[in-house]
């Protein structure tokens, strides 16, 4: 079957949240730089935008500087529970259908398969992103949890590490000091404090050649998240979502991306408005919905890149062949809304 080629294009996160620290900047810019080129190279080879998410995401899971994978922020009890997902809708390849003197293939009347896999809690999983797409590809459901996942990873033939391999210095230390903190302050403020979210969730969103779009999304979650707490980067349609309209990609703080749907909301306005448009006013509509920070990147069939944020920092690496790779960090909506290289 003679199928129609298009374009491949990559856009991947660091987070949204505090403002970095200006000895890491240098740092997470190279890490994110590392880890798109990683998705670019299998998206240039023909390889699908779900090989490229993974990869993208995995690679900033295995950076430290990144809260997702190794490194990941401890939940208050001072211990790790991972989230991530992933989702790819892809067009179903089928026989030619003729048409008069039309050849039609299922893949232009918007025949897409979708499926979605995600993991919750996961702390002996040195990359929950791989064992979401396991999820997907390999159980019957979307989310699995804590010991239920782990237990489905060794099934699929997955090592275990043991939480501590997973936790850095940096982690432990910023724990530490997260916990003298609260001490010193009244529970309620110190609570509110801890809500807000860190620089450095990790995610990306793909179209590849054959026009498959996929998404991926992986984080250790807020900083003194309650023990069993699970956040946007789990859900289906929260963090992470993909469509046969494109794909999405949240960050910031969990529960106001939940209470919104982000993700799905921002995708499914993609049928009206160009992906640059829409992800600003899904952030400005849940800031007037929730007063939270959090942040989404977006990419359309026609590959048309969009992202949008409200916390102090944020940076995006995007791959197109037109501008090759790049990195950006990002100037909140709320401030100036506009690139800043
Ligand atoms: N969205 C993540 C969560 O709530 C955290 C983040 O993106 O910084 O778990």
């Amino acid at each position: 079957m003679a199928s129609r080629r298009t374009i491949p294009a990559l856009v991947a996160h660091g987070g949204a949240g505090a403002a970095t620290a200006g000895d890491e900047r240098g740092e997470r810019r190279r890490g994110m730089l590392a880890a798109a080129r990683l998705g670019a190279k299998i998206l240039q080879s023909g390889g699908s935008a779900l090989d490229a998410v993974v990869a993208t995401v995995a690679a900033l899971e295995d950076h430290p500087l990144f809260n997702a994978g190794y490194g990941s922020l401890l939940n208050s009890e001072g211990n790790l529970e991972m989230d991530a997902s992933v989702m790819y809708a892809h067009p179903v390849s089928g026989p030619e259908v003729k048409r008069g003197k039309e050849t039609r293939h299922p893949a232009e009347d918007d025949d897409y398969d979708v499926s979605a896999g995600a993991v919750a809690l996961v702390s002996r999983v040195r990359n929950p992103v791989m064992l979401a797409r396991a999820v997907m590809e390999r159980s019957p459901h979307i989310l699995l949890a804590a010991l239920g996942a782990e237990r489905f990873a060794r099934n699929c033939g997955m090592r275990l590490v043991k939480p501590a391999e997973m936790i850095s210095p940096r982690a432990r230390e910023r724990w530490r000091a997260r916990k003298r903190q609260q001490a010193e302050e009244l529970a309620q403020a110190a609570a509110r404090a801890s809500m807000l979210p860190e620089h450095g969730t990790v995610g990306a969103i793909a179209i590849d050649q054959d026009r498959g779009i996929a998404a991926a999304t992986s984080t250790g979650g807020v900083p003194g998240k309650l023990f069993g707490r699970i956040g946007d980067s789990a859900i289906i349609g929260a963090g992470t979502f993909a469509h046969v309209l494109g794909a999405a990609s949240a960050t910031g703080q969990g529960e106001a991306i939940i209470l919104t749907s982000l993700c799905r909301e921002a995708v499914l306005a993609l049928a009206e408005g160009s992906p640059e448009v829409v992800a600003r006013e899904a952030i400005a509509e849940m800031i007037d919905a929730t007063g939270a920070e959090a942040g989404v990147i977006l990419l359309d069939r026609r590959r048309r890149i969009g992202y949008a944020h409200n916390a102090a920092s944020m940076q995006v690496a995007r791959f197109d062949p037109a501008g090759g790779l790049r990195h950006l960090w990002l100037a909140p909506i709320a401030r100036v809304g506009r690139d800043r290289k």
